[in-house]
């Protein structure tokens, strides 16, 4: 297949996946971007020969540039740079990967310029849903979701595009603290909530996980994806992540996509729609697993959740207040600053503040700085 991508957060999980995707389907890396990963991501110009390439931390771009100076690539920074190349006419599917709500302003920029969107960057929708979205119906762009249970939604919608959906069933592993009580969960340090059962992701993904914030991201990003009411979502605990998601239709018909748990696949099928190709990953084998479990989620000690789905329930700024107060506590908790049951209170107690006003860019931003100084005060 003659295509070419643009990879943007190209050193972490899903960018290094979807390199390997790209070289399996010859598909032509235009260009590459990370934010601080100087090395790999001079290893993948090397092997890949892009025209343009980013290093989004300003601090790296004159030591990258030293590195990859005998290389015919122009090297760009900063949050310009991103959006740059995001929105560079010959980008082709431009793949967002980025990590944290940094990811909107080239998200924006893609949609812009025309440029068909792979996303992988959740916060995206979660924050400026309402605007990506409207933006992308007035360019007709079409955004190919990467996330497993979105790509599955997806999937499952696909020749169903005139029947009414009544309601999303998404799939949630659970996290490694799946059936933990809020007392047990008082002492997990970052080394044990970083192992994930199922999935092998990035560390901020993997917390996320850990707390369901990530199930809880997942539900915003499909209202906005999908065009469904909070309340027609059902998160579903499902320990063994092989049905990636379902749908149910008026009849009750409930349709899923199942498959190993490899993100390779979604990533592959966001590049080459409406094509499938053989994907390097292994094939799926029911009678290995032999059963198949599934639970309701515990609101009561993952809170995180809870207060994701109040957020999308009063809509407009909410989501980026929960987000954004997360994003802050992650970080926080991975460097032993606050415990893992504060990322819940806290990103509970966010909810108290006010933040009314239309969805803009500029509101956003101004949401996800009282948040984060939310937090600040609070710790
Ligand atoms: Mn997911």
């Amino acid at each position: 297949m003659e295509k070419n991508v643009t990879i943007l957060g190209s050193t972490g999980s899903i960018g290094t996946q979807a390199l390997d995707v790209c070289q399996a389907n010859g598909f032509n890396v235009y260009a590459l971007a990370a934010n601080r990963s100087e090395q790999l991501l001079e290893e993948q110009v090397r092997a890949f020969q892009p025209k343009r390439v980013c290093i989004a931390d300003p601090a790296h771009y004159q030591s990258f540039c030293t590195r990859v100076r005998d290389l015919d690539v122009e090297v760009l920074t900063g949050i310009d740079g991103l959006c740059e190349l995001a929105g560079d006419p010959n980008a082709g599917i431009v793949l967002n990967s980025v990590m944290g709500m940094i990811g909107l302003r080239p998200t924006l920029a893609a949609i812009e310029a025309g440029n068909t969107l792979a996303l992988a960057n959740k916060e995206t929708l979660v924050t400026g849903g309402e605007l990506v979205m409207k933006c992308a119906a007035e360019k007709e762009v079409r955004i190919f979701p990467v996330d497993s249970e979105h790509s599955a939604i997806f999937q499952c919608l696909e020749g169903y595009r005139h029947c009414h959906l009544n309601k999303i069933l998404l799939t949630a592993s659970g996290g490694p603290f799946f059936g933990m009580t809020r007392k047990e969960l008082e002492e997990i340090t970052p080394e044990r909530a970083l192992k994930h059962p199922n999935w092998s992701m990035g560390a901020k993904i993997t917390i996320d996980s850990a707390t369901l914030m990530n199930k809880g991201l997942e539900v915003i990003e499909a209202v906005h994806l999908f065009g469904v009411r909070p309340q027609q979502i059902e998160v579903v605990v499902h320990r063994e992540s092989v049905i990636h998601s379902l749908v149910e239709f008026d009849d009750y018909s409930v349709i899923g996509q199942l498959g190993v748990p490899d993100m390779k696949i979604p990533i592959q099928y966001a590049l080459t729609y409406p094509e499938r190709t053989a994907c390097p990953t292994g094939r799926l084998s029911l009678t290995d697993y032999g059963k198949l479990t599934f639970f309701k989620p515990d609101l009561e000690t993952f809170v995180c959740l809870k207060a994701a789905l109040e957020a999308i329930s009063r809509g407009g700024l909410y989501p980026t207040l929960v987000n954004s107060a997360n994003e802050l506590l992650v970080e926080l908790f991975l460097k032993g600053k606050v415990s893992f049951l504060q990322i819940g209170d806290l990103v509970s107690e966010v909810l108290g503040e006010r933040c009314d006003g239309p969805v803009t860019l500029e509101n956003i931003l101004a949401a996800e700085k009282q948040a984060r100084e939310f937090v600040l005060r609070k710790i």
